[in-house]
């Protein structure tokens, strides 16, 4: 089989790729380069939907998550291949399509009508780009999406890399109305004291807090004070990869306005099933 589809039978893992000689993944980087570059116009990305829900279960949102249909080895999640597109320009380009179509969904009127938000996860150095504030306003204007109801989602390696740069742009993004917030929170390094400076709306507790919480007291510990920071500087939390009632609660009795994401909610899906779920009132997450 293919590289991409050893890397799937493996168990998705990234290290399949590089597990050949040093030659070989070279070799194979290159290739799933040149057929992601061909990727994007021949339409073979896929945006995928997963739920936000609030402690009444109402969905509040969506995040984007982007798939990739290869014609040959089907259905590719993105940890196989953004990872690789961000060592070039490739991830400006994939990125620009998942905001501009991410920008056409959230311009449909179901959005606005029942007050849903979309979350887009953006990549360093496509933020980095020095006209990424004007294009993403284009985007909004030619859309017609409502900006107030879209969400940016950045890690701190993003803010780290020039801290400067990014709070201008952040308060750029303010200005427009676009909230933004910060990704796998507690796996950096700095983010507490970068809290403060940030012109953020909302934190996303990393899925490995989550996980442990309600089992491991250093974890709960950690949960805890992530919510009692979130709440000090008025940050939205939204918890990643809830998995269990016993996750959910533990997170509920400290933070009834928590924001659930994860498996025992609903699972990403094709944006056209999400959104029909939406508009039949049904509710996308309903197993
Ligand atoms: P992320 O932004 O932290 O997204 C959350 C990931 O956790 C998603 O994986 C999602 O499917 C998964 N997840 C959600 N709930 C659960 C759960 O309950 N349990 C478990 N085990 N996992 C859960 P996915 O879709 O494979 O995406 C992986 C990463 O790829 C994302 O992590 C994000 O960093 C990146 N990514 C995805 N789409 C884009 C994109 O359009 N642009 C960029 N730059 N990165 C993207
Ligand atoms: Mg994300
Ligand atoms: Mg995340
Ligand atoms: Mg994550």
């Amino acid at each position: 089989g293919t590289a991409l589809h050893r890397a799937k039978q493996a168990g998705g893992g990234r290290a399949a790729f590089f597990e050949q000689g040093m030659g070989e993944a070279a070799e194979q980087r290159f290739r799933v380069e040149r057929e992601l570059r061909h990727a994007i116009g021949a339409g073979e990305l896929r945006l995928h939907l997963q739920s936000q829900v609030d402690v009444s279960g109402r969905v509040t949102g969506a995040e984007v998550l982007v798939r990739w249909q290869h014609p040959r080895d089907g259905l590719v999640p993105p940890g196989l291949f953004i990872p690789i597109a961000e060592e070039s320009d490739l991830i400006v380009s994939v990125g620009g399509w998942v905001l501009a179509h991410s920008c056409a969904l959230l311009a449909q009127p179901v959005f606005k009508a029942r007050g849903l938000r979309l979350s887009v996860n953006l990549s360093a150095r496509q933020f980095r780009q020095p006209r990424f504030v004007p294009q993403l306003r284009a985007l909004l204007a030619a859309s017609g999406a409502d900006p107030r109801l879209l969400t940016l989602e950045v890690t701190e390696g993003l803010v780290i890399d020039d801290f400067d740069d990014a709070v201008a742009k952040m308060h750029e993004l303010a200005a427009l109305g676009v909230d933004i917030s910060l990704d796998d929170f507690g796996t950096g390094y700095s983010s507490l004291a970068y809290l403060k400076r940030l012109p953020i709306q909302e934190i996303k507790i990393d899925r490995s807090f989550v996980r442990d919480a309600p089992t491991n007291a250093d974890d709960g510990v950690l949960v805890e004070g992530i919510l009692s920071v979130a709440r000090h500087f008025g940050l939205r939390v939204v918890a990643e990869g809830v998995e269990t009632q016993a996750q959910a609660d533990f997170l509920r009795q400290r933070a009834p306005d928590i924001v659930y994401q994860g498996y025992l909610f609903g699972r990403p899906e094709p944006d056209a099933q999400w959104l029909e779920a939406c508009q039949t009132w049904k509710s996308p997450t309903a197993n």
